[in-house]
């Protein structure tokens, strides 16, 4: 990735446009369009001014890590309108309540606890928070998700589901995973290839609720996400630069 420095709204502009690009000919090998695909912008640990400018370069899903330092930038850019920020990062419960207060959408649903917590307190502002689950596909260690990795013990992630689906605070719309981390993003391929599976398993176990979103593909990985059902990608260096820290 040859990003130029410093940051500016032409060279965010650029990425972006450069991004789509390789979404539009990603999709087009598989019959898919480029309509299919929403890109969220990756804007954690990036200073607010960063955040600005991406948003003047276009971006209209931005994806933060932290509770805080979303909530932070969002109060900060309060004259934007038509932003939606996506909560990306995992969740502590005791963090629920800012979740459901200031977030328009969550993608890391990764317990019934927690579930439990963003509906209560969805429903006592009066609204229903869209989520997906995030699934640990890979299993490593330092993943969040439910543990899908065995696909013979996918069974008994079930009635945890099952819990989920019946809060009436929370409103699932698919699933979410991050691939490890691969020097070639083709290599993060079958995780992708499992998580799709893994779709068409609840839409047996679950007909009635909505699976249809798969957040899935970062800036190493997003173009075969994308070959291979991708409908969110998440992504943050290829757009706005190395990050210090993440
Ligand atoms: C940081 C992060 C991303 C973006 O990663 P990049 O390599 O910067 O594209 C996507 N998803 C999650 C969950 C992240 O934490």
């Amino acid at each position: 990735m040859d990003i130029g420095f410093p940051l500016t709204v032409d060279a965010i502009r650029n990425n972006i446009q450069r991004v789509h690009e390789n979404i539009d000919k990603a999709a087009r090998r598989v019959g898919r369009s480029i309509d299919e695909v929403k890109l969220v912008v990756v804007t954690k640990t990036h200073p607010v001014e960063t955040v600005r400018m991406a948003i003047e370069a276009g971006a209209k899903y931005l994806g933060e890590n932290y509770a805080e330092e979303g909530v932070e930038k969002k109060t900060l850019l309060s004259d934007q309108t038509g932003i939606e920020w996506h909560m990306i990062g995992h969740i502590q419960s005791r963090k629920a309540r800012m979740i459901a207060e200031h977030y328009d959408f969550v993608h890391s649903l990764d317990s019934v606890k927690l579930a439990n917590r963003l509906s209560n307190f969805s429903i006592e502002i009066n609204r229903t928070i869209p989520v997906l689950l995030e699934c640990n596909v890979s299993g490593e260690e330092s993943k969040f998700g439910f543990p899908i990795w065995e696909e013979n013990g996918w069974e008994s992630v079930i009635p945890e589901i099952e819990k989920i689906i019946s809060l009436p605070g929370i409103l699932i719309s698919g699933l979410m995973t991050m691939a490890p981390y691969f020097d070639d993003g083709e290599l993060a391929r079958p995780i992708f290839k499992k998580l799709k599976r893994f779709q068409a398993y609840l839409i047996r176990k679950f007909p009635k609720t909505d699976w249809h979103e798969l957040s899935m593909g970062m800036s190493g990985d997003y173009e075969a996400a994308v070959q291979e059902g991708a409908t969110i990608i998440r992504v943050g260096q290829a757009i706005l630069g190395y990050r210090k820290y993440c």
